[in-house]
C-alpha cells in the first residue's frame, strides 16, 4: 500500500488542471505514515482543546492581547542559479513585501476587510504578531533573514521535502523558517502542522525539526500591490501574497474551514466554532456577495480557504484563539517568542564566543583524545587572551587562558590538553568561556557548548558475524531518524540477517549506517573482508544502493575510505516488485575485499546502505580475517561442453582466488570415467578475487556416448587442509557425432532420436511427455529443488552449407511461478559441440510465460504454445554447427518444447508457418506466383506437375528431400493468365491431389 502512494501521487497531479492550493493535508499524511507512532489529529485536538479550556478558565480567552508576538523569520530561496530578481531568485522587495501581507493579514489591517460580509465583521480576529525577517544568524551574526541557494535541482515536489529543506536550514526552535522554490505540479504551497507539547514519546524524531516550516511557490509569493510589485512574476489569482497567509494560519495550526472530509461534508469541522460549516473549498472561486452553504451563510473570505487572493480577507476570532494557544504552548512555536534572532547583534568589546567543536566528533577511539574548539571574537575589542574551561561529564577537568591576537569576527582554532577515553562509553564535552582580555566575558551568548561523544566497543578477530540476532558491539547510525538497519530472521540456511525496509522507507536520498565494533590490525601481517548481500531492484527500475566504508578514526564523519560501491542493477541479486525476502539462491557474496592498507591501524567498517525507494536489502556471514586464507573456488568446467563429437580434448577450467593471498600453486585431479589423471600447476599468479579462465588440463580421449568427467582442484600453495582448500564439480559430458542436413523437423512424437537430452550435473532432463500436441519435451522444473541445474537438448551435427538461406523455428509452453524464473536459451556451435559461445535466444520468468500458475503446468490448448523464429543465415556454409536448447532451472514451474523445424529459407512467414495439412497450393491472382508450402512429418521427394487447360504440361519435376519448403510453380509474368492444374504426389503418407488455380488476372 506505502509502496505504490508516490506513484499515485505524481499520478495524479498532472492531472489537475488548476493550481493545487495547498499540499499541507497531503503533506501530514505522509508524516503519519512516516511515523505510525505519531500523534494523530484526535490526539493532538484533545491536547489543544484541553489548553483553549485553561486559557479560558484563566480569563485570558477575554483579554485585549497587548503584548505583541515578535517572530523572527529566515526566508531560503531555493532558486536555479538565476540572477537576484530574476526568475526562482525573486527580489529582496518581494520577499519584503509578503512580510507585510502577513503582518497585515493577521493583526486585519489588510486594506480589504472592507469586504467582508457584513455579518462576519463582529467575528473577525486579529492575531498581535509581527513577523520581522531574522536579524542574528544562528551564529550570532548580522543577517538581512534572506538566505540564497542554488538548488539541485529545477523544481521540487512534497517528495522532495527533505532534500530541499536540507539545503539551507536554520534551527527551528528559534527562527520561522519559510523556503521559496518551485513548487511542482501546480502546487502552491505546504506546511508543517505544529505538535502537542505534552505527548511525551509522540514529539516527532529529529527529522521531522529539520523540516519545520512552510514552502510557497516563488509564483504566489509576495504582492503585486507592494511598490514596484507589477514587477513581480506572480500568477494572478494568487498575486496578493494569501498563499503564505493559508500556510502560516497551518504552521499555527489552523485547519481547512471545510475541515478536510472527502467527500465534502457539512459536518466536517474545522475545531473552531465561529467558522460556519462547508461543503466545498472554493478552489478558484471569487464570490463576492453573500452564498449558503450547508446551514447558514459561507465564510468564503477566510484566509483559510482556497478562494482567489483577491476574496480572502479574514480569520475568524475563534482562529485567532486557536493560533494564540499555539504560540503560547507548541515546540518550536512558543521558543520562536524568546529567540534573539529578532534582534539585531549588539557588540560589546570584550565578547569571545565559541562557533563549534572541532574534536572530538559525535564519535572517537578510546585512548588519547584532544578536545579542540573554534571560537569567533563577536566584540569590539581585538582579543589577546581568554579564559574558557572543559567539563567532562559534569566536572571541570581543565581551565585553560589562551594568548590570541583576534581581532573583530576573526576565528580560531584552540586546544585542551588531551583527555583519555575509555571503550563503549558515552563522554558529555561541555566548554564555557569565562573571561576574554582578562574581564568577565561581555555576552553569555554563544559562550557554551556541548556534545556527548560515544567510544566504540572493540571486537576481537577475526569476526565471523552470522547475525542470527543483533551483535551486542555493533552500532547503527541513522541520520534522519527514520527506518534503519534492523536484524531480522528469513530462514532459509542463513536464519538472521541484517535489513533495510527499503521497500517500505520513502525518504529517499538518505544513508544509514551499520558499524562493526573497533577492530585491531596493529599487529597483523594481512587482513580481509567478506560478505554476503541481497537486494532486490523493482522492475521500473531503482538505485538503492550499498557501501562499504572503513575509517581509522572511530569517527565516518571526519574521515573514510570506500571499500565496495554498488548500486541498483549491479547490487541486484533478483528483481522483484513485492516486498523482497531472499531465498538461500538470491544472495551474492562480495568475495575477499583486502584491508591490508590498513595494517597497522584500528578500523572500523561500515556498511552503509543508500535510499532510492526501492526493494529491501540485506547482509549476512560478515568476516574479517586477520590471517592469511588461502582459497579457491572451481566455477566450471569450459571445454569441452556437454555435448561435443570429438573424442580428444584439453579440458579447460575457470578458476577463482576467493582467499587474501595470492595463489601461485594448485593441483587439479581430473576423473574421466573413473579413470584419475593429476596435473600440478606451478608459477601460476592468480590474485585476490581474481577469475581466471585459462587453466588447461592434460589432453583427454572421451568415449563416445556419456561420460563422467570429475574434477576437484585442491592444496593452493601447498595448503592442503582448511576451509575454501579444494573445490570439487562432477559432471556428465557426452560425445556424439551424429549428423544430419537441413530441412529437419523434429517434434518428438517419436521420442528425441539421435538429438541429446542430458543434464551436465546428473539433475533431471528435458524428457518425451504427452501434451495437446502428441509428446512433446518437458523439462519438470517444479520438483526440481536444485537451482541452477540444466537440462540440454542438443542436436545432430548439421550440416549448413550447402544452402544459402537457414533459419529455425520452435514452440515452447511455461508458466511463471511468481518469484522463480526458469530460463530457456538457444545456443549454437559451430565446431561440432565444442563451444556453445553464442546465444541465439534467450527468456526468462513472465517474458517467456504463456499463464501464471503455481501448480504443476502442462499446456492443453494450442493458445499455451509460443511458436519462436530464430534467423540462422549469419551460420549459412558452416558445416557442423549444433544447437542446444538449454532450460536453467529456478524450480518455478514446467517448461515445455516442441516441433523445433529448420528451414532452407529465412522468409518464413505467419502463413505458411499456420499450414495444418501436408502442403498448401497459393496464389496467383493479382500478380503474385503459385507457390506451395509443404509441411511434412518427414523429408521425402514429391512429385509436382502443372498443367495447363489444354492438358499441355507445363512443369514436371520430382524435389528430393522437401519437407518444409516452399516452391514456387508459375511466375504470373512468364505465361498468359489463365485456369491451370497443379497435381501433387507425396510418398509419407502416400497422396496424390489436384488443385485448380487461376494465374495471372488481376
Ligand atoms: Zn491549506
Amino acid at each position: 500500500m506505502m509502496k505504490y502512494f508516490w506513484f499515485a501521487f505524481s499520478l495524479l497531479t498532472p492531472l489537475i488542471s488548476y493550481a493545487q492550493r495547498c499540499g499541507t493535508v497531503e503533506y501530514e499524511k505522509i508524516r503519519q505514515q512516516r511515523h505510525p507512532s505519531k500523534e494523530t489529529i484526535d490526539q493532538f485536538e484533545l491536547w489543544l482543546q484541553n489548553k483553549m479550556g485553561q486559557r479560558a478558565k484563566s480569563g485570558q480567552g477575554n483579554r485585549t492581547q497587548s503584548a505583541n508576538y515578535v517572530v523572527p523569520v529566515v526566508v531560503h530561496v531555493i532558486h536555479s542559479g538565476e540572477a537576484i530578481g530574476t526568475g526562482t531568485n525573486i527580489s529582496d522587495a518581494q520577499i519584503l513585501s509578503q512580510i507585510k501581507v502577513l503582518n497585515d493579514d493577521f493583526e486585519r489591517l489588510n486594506a480589504d476587510t472592507t469586504k467582508t460580509l457584513t455579518e462576519f465583521k463582529t467575528v473577525a480576529g486579529k492575531f498581535p504578531i509581527t513577523f520581522v525577517m531574522a536579524q542574528q544568524d544562528p551564529n550570532g551574526l548580522a543577517t538581512t533573514g534572506i538566505v540564497r541557494v542554488k538548488g539541485t535541482q529545477t523544481s521540487w515536489s512534497i517528495a522532495d521535502n527533505y532534500t530541499l529543506k536540507a539545503l539551507s536550514y536554520w534551527p527551528a526552535e528559534n527562527y520561522f523558517n519559510i523556503w521559496v522554490t518551485n513548487l511542482s505540479g501546480g502546487l502552491l504551497g505546504y506546511t508543517q502542522l505544529p505538535v502537542s507539547s505534552t505527548l511525551l514519546g509522540l514529539e516527532d524524531s529529529s527529522n521531522d525539526r529539520l523540516t519545520d516550516g512552510v514552502v510557497i511557490d516563488y509564483q504566489t509569493y509576495g504582492t503585486a500591490d507592494a511598490a514596484g510589485g507589477s514587477n513581480f512574476n506572480l500568477i494572478s489569482e494568487y498575486n496578493k501574497g494569501r498563499t503564505a497567509t493559508h500556510e502560516v494560519g497551518h504552521f499555527f495550526g489552523l485547519r481547512h474551514v471545510w475541515g478536510d472530509c472527502s467527500p465534502f461534508s457539512c459536518g466536517c469541522t474545522d475545531y473552531v466554532s465561529d467558522t460556519p460549516f462547508q461543503d466545498t473549498d472554493y478552489n478558484g472561486q471569487c464570490p463576492s456577495s453573500i452564498i449558503s452553504d450547508c446551514s447558514g451563510h459561507s465564510m468564503y473570505a477566510n484566509y483559510m480557504n482556497y478562494t482567489d487572493d483577491a476574496c480572502m480577507n479574514i480569520f475568524s476570532q475563534g482562529q485567532v484563539d486557536r493560533m494564540d494557544v499555539i504560540i503560547n504552548n507548541s515546540p518550536r512555536r512558543v521558543s520562536l517568542l524568546t529567540s534573539i534572532g529578532s534582534q539585531p547583534p549588539s557588540p560589546v568589546p570584550n565578547d569571545i564566543g565559541i562557533k563549534s567543536i572541532a574534536s572530538p566528533g559525535l564519535s572517537a577511539c578510546d585512548g588519547s583524545v584532544t578536545p579542540a574548539i573554534v571560537i569567533h571574537n563577536f566584540g569590539t575589542n581585538d582579543v589577546t587572551s581568554t579564559q574558557i574551561n572543559l567539563s567532562l561529564n559534569g566536572n571541570v577537568v581543565e581551565t585553560k587562558t589562551f594568548s590570541l591576537s583576534l581581532s573583530t569576527n576573526a576565528e580560531t582554532t584552540v586546544a585542551f590538553s588531551s583527555v583519555a577515553l575509555a571503550a563503549g562509553t558515552n563522554y558529555n564535552f561541555l566548554f564555557n568561556v569565562l573571561q576574554t582580555n582578562g574581564v568577565a566575558d561581555g555576552s553569555p551568548a554563544f559562550n557554551t557548548i556541548s556534545e556527548t561523544t560515544s567510544t566504540p566497543l572493540h571486537g576481537t578477530l577475526p569476526i565471523a558475524e552470522n547475525f542470527n540476532s543483533m551483535p551486542a558491539q555493533w552500532s547503527t547510525n541513522n541520520p534522519d531518524g527514520l527506518t534503519t538497519w534492523v536484524n531480522t530472521s528469513i530462514g532459509g540456511s542463513h536464519g538472521g540477517a541484517m535489513f533495510l525496509d527499503y521497500y517500505n522507507y520513502d525518504n529517499q536520498g538518505t544513508s544509514d549506517f551499520l558499524i562493526t565494533p573497533v577492530l585491531d590490525l596493529t599487529n597483523s601481517t594481512i587482513a580481509s573482508l567478506s560478505f554476503d548481500y541481497a537486494y532486490a531492484k523493482l522492475s521500473t527500475g531503482s538505485k538503492d544502493g550499498l557501501r562499504v566504508l572503513v575509517t581509522t578514526a572511530c569517527d565516518f564523519n571526519s574521515s573514510s575510505t570506500e571499500i565496495f560501491n554498488k548500486a541498483g542493477s549491479t547490487l541486484a541479486t533478483v528483481t522483484s516488485d513485492s516486498p523482497f525476502i531472499p531465498t538461500d539462491s538470491q544472495w551474492a557474496s562480495s568475495g575477499i575485499i583486502p584491508l591490508n592498507q590498513f595494517l597497522g591501524q584500528r578500523i572500523q567498517i561500515a556498511f552503509v546502505g543508500f535510499n532510492d525507494f526501492g526493494n529491501n536489502l540485506y547482509i549476512d556471514n560478515v568476516s574479517v580475517l586477520d590471517n592469511p586464507i588461502t582459497g579457491f573456488k572451481l566455477n566450471g568446467i569450459l571445454t569441452p561442453s556437454p555435448v561435443s563429437c570429438e573424442a580428444n580434448y584439453t579440458p579447460v577450467i575457470q578458476i577463482t582466488n576467493v582467499g587474501n593471498t595470492v595463489i601461485n600453486s594448485f593441483t587439479v585431479d581430473a576423473y574421466l570415467n573413473n579413470q584419475l589423471v593429476t596435473k600440478q600447476f606451478t608459477g601460476v599468479t592468480l590474485n585476490p578475487s581474481q577469475t581466471a579462465s585459462n587453466f588447461s588440463l592434460n589432453a583427454t580421449k572421451f568415449n563416445s556416448g556419456a561420460n563422467s568427467f570429475a574434477v576437484v582442484i585442491k592444496s593452493p600453495n601447498g595448503n592442503m587442509s582448511g576451509a575454501f582448500v579444494k573445490d570439487s564439480i562432477n559432471t556428465k559430458r557426452y560425445i556424439s557425432t551424429a549428423s544430419d542436413f537441413i530441412p529437419l523437423a523434429q517434434n518428438f512424437d517419436n521420442g528425441v532420436g539421435e538429438w541429446i537430452t542430458m543434464n551436465p550435473t546428473f539433475g533431471p532432463i528435458w524428457y518425451p511427455t504427452a501434451t495437446n500436441k502428441g509428446k512433446s519435451l518437458e523439462f519438470e522444473a517444479i520438483n526440481d529443488a536444485s537451482i541452477g541445474d540444466q537440462a540440454w537438448v542438443v542436436s545432430p551435427v548439421l550440416d549448413l552449407s550447402k544452402t544459402s538461406k537457414a533459419s529455425l523455428t520452435f514452440e515452447s509452453s511455461y508458466a511463471y511461478n511468481f518469484s522463480s524464473s526458469e530460463t530457456l536459451r538457444v545456443l549454437v556451435s559451430t565446431d561440432c559441440g565444442e563451444n556453445f559461445n553464442q546465444i541465439l535466444y534467450t527468456s526468462s520468468g513472465s517474458s517467456l510465460a504463456n499463464a501464471n500458475a503455481t501448480s504443476a503446468w502442462l499446456p492443453s490448448t494450442k493458445n499455451e504454445w509460443r511458436k519462436n523464429f530464430i534467423n540462422l543465415d549469419n551460420f549459412v556454409g558452416q558445416p557442423n554447427t549444433r544447437f542446444a536448447f538449454v532450460a536453467t532451472n529456478a524450480n518455478g514451474n514446467n517448461l515445455y518444447l516442441d516441433n523445433i523445424q529448420f528451414f532452407v529459407n529465412d522468409n518464413v512467414t505467419k502463413d505458411t508457418l499456420t499450414i495444418e495439412n501436408l502442403y498448401s497450393v497459393y496464389g496467383g491472382i493479382t500478380g503474385s506466383p503459385v507457390q506451395v508450402t509443404f509441411n511434412l512429418p518427414a523429408r521425402q521427394n514429391v512429385h509436382i506437375q502443372v498443367y495447363g487447360i489444354t492438358g499441355n504440361v507445363i512443369l514436371d519435376n520430382t524435389f528430393t528431400d522437401t519437407l518444409n519448403q516452399t516452391y514456387t510453380l508459375l511466375e504470373p509474368n512468364t505465361i498468359a493468365p489463365g485456369l491451370f492444374i497443379v497435381r501433387v504426389q507425396t510418398q509419407s503418407p502416400s497422396t496424390i491431389r489436384s488443385t485448380k488455380v487461376l494465374s495471372g488476372f488481376n
